[in-house]
């Protein structure tokens, strides 16, 4: 009982994020407490002494954790500093061994004579994904996955190292994003034309790479004692209550209901941008003159944000009053950093950090309602002592940061000024519009592992034929590569985690329930909002959405009742 004491009152204690000690992972102190913590479990003798042991390896492991994040974040927000370069290398190097240690005491656990008292202890959902994730991983297939996570490397670095010629400039594919979007029709037209010509440059290799990694997939599958890809891909993505007979249902409603809904709204967007005929290249432009940016510094931006929360609830606003006071943002751009943004958790410190680059555009919004969504949760869950309950599967993290989006929609005028309601709308149509190519994604993506004989060809027709089912308003307008089915070459998701797309869909959908349910009873909302994110993963994820009371976007009509209320939204003014 006093160790256990002892790591709360330690785990509690505040600190800036620059003033946070960090020593090297000692591998030999790993081996040793892990070889201690298997033996101590298996011989334990009773359910208690079990589940006293494994509340040290919780201490152990969140004292580990935080010291990765705090090593990679110090060298995401400065790739140059040497010191953290290393550290950083070093963690690539240790990670495989320390998760192979995790799963050796997980076995352990999962095998337990007191498997009964421990399951009501950690939990059933905690075990169901134990059960997973045994069953996705094999020696004898580490030869197979090195050889996937090159294939990976080799896309990346493709898209990574695009130089597109664009108007006498060079530019890479995160930067193009700026002229792609262009309020001058013909400028955005030229540039989605440079990157079609790009694509096709490398659409060959890419095929080839995407042809073995299908084919390295499905040999695991096989050598695992499974018909396909799918089911293990499946089990990789911890899907834990729901699969594929699920999904499919919900993509059914979405061909149904979604997508007549979305075909209305680009009627819309016409007008809004001013067009005769829709191409593609205006496809992600809202506004003849361009898109809503937020006004204002990134201090600004910054204060904004406490303002909005510190209104939002009491809750909101402890939660940012703490990141600031503990420094836990770097949200500035700067050229030593690191691309892109995240979210992440220091256990030892129960605090959030989150890592973002600002550059002016709606994107930094983003960061302070979408990531700040999945930061609130983890500080509203910072006291729950079972680690497992979360560990969160995707479908659920993005509800708590996607809904975070709509709740904040009233204080948007603090960063859009006068063009806050043309963010809302243009938001809300994204959001809408992303749904069907969602779900599209993923059908794409089962096609594929099931015939993984298919040549690459017949996989760009698949692609092309889905285009016509899930964006029928979609006009490549003769383009040679995105209408000969090559538009899926530029979703890394694909690449990286196959079935992983889906969940942004899932989540989106309970998200819209919350705009829904928001607009009748803000504040039973906001309630309810909080019931969930309190729930974390304490149950499956039905369970959950029905204890809260959202509907299931599995269950028949759940869609239909949504395109009823968000159309009455979007078509409102
Ligand atoms: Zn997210």
């Amino acid at each position: 009982m006093h160790e256990l004491n002892l790591a709360k009152e330690r785990g509690t204690k505040v600190m800036k994020f620059s003033e946070m000690p960090y020593k090297r992972i000692d591998m030999a102190e790993v081996k040793s407490f892990f070889e201690k913590l298997i033996e101590d479990s298996k011989n334990a003798k009773s359910g208690e002494e079990q589940f006293e042991l494994h509340k040290k390896y919780y201490e152990y492991i969140g004292d580990i954790h935080t010291t990765i994040t705090i090593a990679i974040f110090r060298h995401d927000i400065d790739t140059t500093e040497e010191f953290y370069e290393k550290e950083n290398d070093y963690i690539d190097e240790i990670y495989p061994e320390i998760d192979q240690y995790k799963n050796d005491y997980k076995k352990v656990l999962y095998n337990s004579p007191y498997r009964d008292y421990l399951e009501e202890k950690i939990g059933k959902v905690a075990f169901k994904n134990m059960e997973l994730s045994m069953k996705s991983i094999d020696e004898k297939i580490l030869p197979l996955m090195q050889e996937e996570n090159a294939l990976v490397s080799k896309y990346d670095k493709i898209i990574a190292s695009a130089k597109i010629p664009f108007d006498g400039e060079e530019y890479n594919i995160s930067l193009l994003r700026k002229v792609l979007t262009s309020s001058d029709r013909d400028t955005r037209k030229r540039a989605w034309k440079a990157l079609s010509d790009y694509f096709l440059s490398v659409t060959d290799e890419i095929d080839d790479i995407y042809d073995k990694l299908v084919k390295n997939r499905t040999q695991q599958a096989k050598e695992l004692g499974y018909e396909n890809y799918i089911e293990l891909g499946y089990n990789r993505m911890t899907r834990n209550s729901y699969r594929r007979k699920e999904v499919e249902n919900f993509r059914k409603q979405i061909r149904e209901s979604f997508v007549p809904f979305v075909t209305k709204i680009q009627e819309m967007r016409k007008t809004q941008i001013g067009v005769d005929e829709l191409k593609y290249y205006d496809n992600d432009v809202f506004f003849k003159n361009g898109n809503p940016n937020p006004i204002g510094t990134p201090e600004e931006i910054m204060n904004a944000g406490l303002e909005m929360y510190k209104e939002l609830s009491p809750e909101t606003a402890e939660f940012f009053d703490f990141m600031m006071e503990n420094e836990l943002f770097d949200v500035l751009g700067r050229k030593t950093k690191k691309a892109g943004g995240y979210m992440d958790f220091l256990p030892k410190y129960k605090a959030p950090v989150i890592f973002a680059n600002f550059n002016g555009t709606s994107g930094d919004v983003d960061v302070i309602t979408h990531e700040c969504g999945h930061a609130f949760q983890g500080y509203l869950t910072r006291d729950e002592e079972i680690m497992e309950h979360n560990d969160l599967t995707m479908e659920t993290a993005e509800i708590h940061s996607m809904s975070m989006e709509y709740f904040t929609y009233g204080w948007m005028d603090k960063f859009f000024g006068d063009r806050s309601d043309d963010y809302l709308k243009m938001h809300i149509q994204d959001s809408v519009t992303f749904i069907p190519y969602g779900c599209m994604v993923d059908e794409f993506q089962h096609i594929v592992y099931e015939k993984p004989e298919m040549t690459p060809a017949e996989r760009k027709q698949v692609w092309k034929e889905l285009e016509k089912t899930y964006r029928p308003w979609l006009d490549f307008d003769k383009d040679p590569f995105f209408d000969e089915g090559g538009f899926w070459q530029k979703q890394g998701h694909i690449f990286w985690d196959p079935f992983y797309y889906i969940d942004y869909v899932l989540a989106s959908v309970v998200a819209m329930q919350f705009k829904v349910w928001m607009d009748k009873d803000f504040k039973e909302a906001w309630e309810h909002y909080l019931q969930i994110c309190r729930l974390s993963v304490c149950d499956f994820y039905e369970n959950e959405l029905d204890e809260v009371g959202l509907k299931s976007p599995f269950r028949d009509g759940t869609i239909d009742y949504l395109v009823k209320e968000m159309s009455a939204k979007v078509f409102e003014k």
